[in-house]
Parts: structure tokens; sequence; C-alpha cells
């Protein structure tokens, strides 16, 4: 009865969600999901007037069933208390004939913070005795966010890897600055796709695990972890209440979800809320430049083997989607032998091609299309002169994407996915709405206010002026030797 997860590469493992949390991935390298949504489900009948947290809380109850309603109580207060600058956590705004969902509201300004607010407070329940070092892969977001979650956690350290050159000037400093006595921070020498499959690897490795010995284990803070994933689900009900509260929809009208996509976790959270009742009609996956869904999409095929473009939405900037395994697992039904074979197909030659009923089955409830650099610069001018509204980058992608699918169908209303603060990618957007451009990102952060009214988030004013406390850059080989030294000297002395 305690077993609730299973791996999407081997169906007969189950094991219980604490455990699927602590070891944040399968061995087999699968990704553990929730299997069967039968039994659970949320009553949108039951939303209205309900918190944030709240909403939280019932999400958790459903998916987390090994927690107590205690331990999910402390773990949604905790993380969503004073953390973020709204009580709302992800307010809703309308523009136009759509609505914004803002996930930017949290600690470092990126929608990472929702997951990684609440991912230490599982992860807490979830160790029994142990100490645990998280490794992250950052594409740039996520470090910051997960660094934020973690520092300061009792037995449990982090250890984030970023692409050297491949975040941007803030996102850099927000890593390096970080404060705590249990956060590590190197750049790589390659892309964030080699710093994400080295952690993959250093996490499936058996021989550190022998000589790390059993009472270290290493995790995940990506959304590969189900601890990350869960918390996201939240504010796609949280928003649908306030379309609900506000007579913009009835209870059981469906809407589309716009999702600015990278790793395919945001937009996997989204169909997990589909499978817990929300009534959703689309949801449309919009990509940049690195746009290995879109053909998936038009053609079947996965294929990774492609130029990798470095765009002015970085933390998309990605050629592996992790999360899509679990997409492939749920409309294969389950079929994990199936799914295996596609990823040991990616594996060895970067592609695999689903069948015709899988693609079809995807296509009912995806829709998928990318956007330029010059469409994102062209977007963000646009939304912004017409509508008053500053999109950054990566909520520009979805809006474009937005756009075309309402040429297609616009029966529904859409939420786009807000995923950062314009004041994170300042290049970017100064380019869109001022005349002239600094190539002081300080300077720019402060023309764009002036310009703008829109006030600096408070962590992104502040970083500037913080010590450099991590200087690393490695090469990608030495990323394991990196993690040993460090669990070294975070966790083993320290009771
Ligand atoms: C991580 C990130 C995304 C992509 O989200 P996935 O869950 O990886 O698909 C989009 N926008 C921003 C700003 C991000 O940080």
């Amino acid at each position: 009865m305690n077993n609730f997860y299973t791996s999407t590469r081997n169906n007969t493992i189950k094991i219980s969600a604490k455990d699927a949390i602590q070891q944040g991935f399968s061995e087999d390298g699968g990704l553990y999901v929730f299997p069967n949504f039968n039994n659970v489900s949320i009553n949108i009948k039951e939303l209205k007037n309900k918190s944030y947290q709240d909403i939280a809380k019932l999400v958790l109850r459903q998916l987390l069933p090994d927690f107590s309603d205690k331990e999910i109580s402390d773990c949604v207060n905790s993380a969503y208390d004073s953390s973020f600058d709204t009580d709302e956590i992800t307010p809703v705004t309308d523009v136009d004939n759509f609505h914004i969902l803002e996930l930017f509201h949290g600690p470092t300004s990126a929608f990472k913070d929702v997951g990684l607010q609440l991912l230490p407070q599982l992860m807490k329940h979830s160790i029994a005795n142990k100490r645990v070092m998280i490794l992250t892969a950052t594409s740039g977001d996520t470090g910051k966010a997960a660094l934020e979650g973690f520092k300061n956690s009792d037995k449990i350290a982090i250890t984030v890897f970023y692409p050297h050159n491949g975040v941007s000037r803030v996102q850099k400093l927000q890593m390096t600055s970080t404060t705590g006595n249990n956060t590590e921070v190197a750049a790589i020498e390659g892309n964030f796709d080699d710093a994400q499959s080295n952690v993959k690897k250093i996490l499936n490795d058996a021989s550190l695990k022998k000589e790390l010995g059993n009472n270290i284990s290493l995790s995940s803070a990506n959304s590969i972890n189900i601890g990350r994933l869960i918390p996201q689900i939240v504010y796609y009900f949280y928003s649908y209440k306030q379309l609900l509260q506000n007579n913009q929809i009835h209870t059981g009208d469906k809407v589309n979800f716009s999702v600015p996509t990278g790793n395919f976790g945001d937009v996997l959270a989204g169909y997990l809320a589909k499978q817990l009742g929300l009534p959703v009609n689309k949801f449309i996956v919009a990509s940049n430049e690195n746009k290995v869904l879109t053909d998936f999409f038009n053609s079947g095929i996965y294929d990774r083997n492609r130029p990798f473009f470095k765009t002015v939405a970085p933390s998309m900037d990605i050629q592996i989607s992790s999360n899509f395994e679990r997409l492939l697992y749920y409309k294969s039904n389950g079929n994990s032998e199936y799914v295996k074979k596609l990823m040991n197909e990616l594996e060895q030659n970067g592609k695999y091609k689903v069948s015709d009923e899988l693609l079809n089955s995807i296509k009912k409830d995806f829709y998928c299309g990318y956007s330029t650099d010059e469409e994102i610069k062209q977007s963000i001018k646009d939304v912004y002169d017409k509508y008053g509204y500053l999109m950054d980058p990566h909520t520009a992608v979805g809006y474009k994407v937005m756009r075309d699918y309402e040429r297609i169908d616009d029966s529904c209303p859409t939420i786009l996915l807000s995923t950062a603060s314009p004041y994170k990618f300042v290049k970017v957007v100064s380019e869109a709405i001022l005349k002239n451009n600094s190539d002081d990102d300080l300077q720019l952060m402060t023309d764009i206010q002036e310009k703008t009214g829109i006030e600096i988030p408070k962590n992104l004013a502040a970083v500037w002026n913080l010590a450099i406390l991590h200087k690393d850059v490695i090469k990608k080989e030495d990323m394991r030797d990196y993690v040993k030294m460090k669990v070294e000297a975070d966790l083993y002395d320290k009771n």
C-alpha cells in the first residue's frame, strides 16, 4: 500500500514517494512516475476561495500518500511563507484576450522557485538518517533557485554545475554569490546537455556509490525528481481558480496553457494536473530555435543530432527534454519496455521514432511550435507597446506560439505561463524596448525601470554588490571527482 511510484523503464518497480524523492531517479535510468490516476483527483468545484497553500495541500495529499497530513502542512507552510513577494505566490494578470500566470515572484525571480522552495522540505522528510548531496545541472535558473532552496539545510548539501559562458551575467552573479555552508557551484567547460548528462552519469555511478558509503546518497533537484515536479502542478489549478473567481470561466470550462518549454518539466506538470481533473483543451508547447520538440510533433522522430543554438532564451537551450520520457510512459499506457527501447535508441543513436498511434495520442493534448530570436524580440516589443506588459524572452516564446495556435483554434481562453522576471534578461529586453543600449547590465536594469516603471525585484537589485564566493571552472570529465571532494568537505565531518 505504501508503494505508489514506478520507473518509466521498468514498471515492475514499486517504491514509496519518499524513496522516489530521496533517490531522484531510478537505477535503471528511468524516471519515477505515479502510474495510475484512476483513484486520485481534485474536485475543481472546491477550488473557489482556496489559497495557494490550500490547493498545494490538496495536490500533495493526492500524490504523496505516504506523507502524513501534518508533514504536508509543515512542508507547504514553510515553503511558501514569506519567500515570495506576493501572498498569491503565482498571481494571474489579464492582458488583451489572454491571461498571464506569473511564476517569478519567488526569491530568485524564476519559476523554478515554485518547485525548489518546496522540494527541500519534502526531501527533509524523505531522507531518514542519511546525508544527501544534491546534484544539479542548470541552464541558468534552476541553479540559483536550488541553491536558495537547499541553503543551510540540515544533513543535505548541494552542488550546482552550470555551462561556462552559457548563462546570463545576472544568473552567474546570483549563483556565484550564494552563501551557506553547504553550497557548491562550478562552471563546466561545455554546454547544458553536457552538464546534465554527466550529472545523470554520476547519479548512476555504482562505483562512486561504493566509495561514498551507505550513509551518503546522491540525489537530484532537477525536474527529473518528482518532488520538484509535483509542486508545479499546483499553479495550474491555482490559475484556473483565479479565472473562476473573476467570472472569466465557469466551472468545467476548458482552457489552454501556453508553456515555454526546455526540459518538459513545467508542461508535464500541467499534464498531470489534467490527469487530476483540470479541464484543459490544449497544452501549447513553445520552444526556441532549439526546436527538437517541434520537429518531433511534425515527424514522430525525436532527433538530437543537430546544431545547438545559444538563443536569447537560454534557460530553454536544451536538446534532450528529460521529462518527455514521462509523457512517453503515460501515452504508451505504461509500456515501460517500449519506453526503455526508445531511450536506449536515444542514448545510442541520438534519436528515436514513435508509432503513429503514440504521436496522435500526444497531439490530442499538446500543440507544439517555436519562436526565433528575432520573433522573441518582436513579441516583447509588441506586447509592451500594445498592452504595456513587459515579458521576459522565455515568456515571449510562449506568447508567439500561443498566437500561432490561436489562428488554428481560438475557442478557449489561454493562460500563458510567465517563467522569469524580465529583469533577469535585461540585454534582450532592452534591445526590444529601449533605443540606447549599454553593455552594462546594471545600467540596463535601471534604464528599463525608468522607462517602464516596473520595479526591479529586490534580489536582482542586490546581486551586483555581493561578494563572489564560488569561482571554480572545471572540465566536464572532472565532475565526478569534484562531487566526491565536495561530499567529503560538506557531509562527512558534520553531525
Ligand atoms: C527552466 C525554464 C524554462 C523551461 O522549463 P522546463 O520545465 O525545463 O520545460 C522556461 N523558462 C525559464 C525562465 C526557465 O528557467
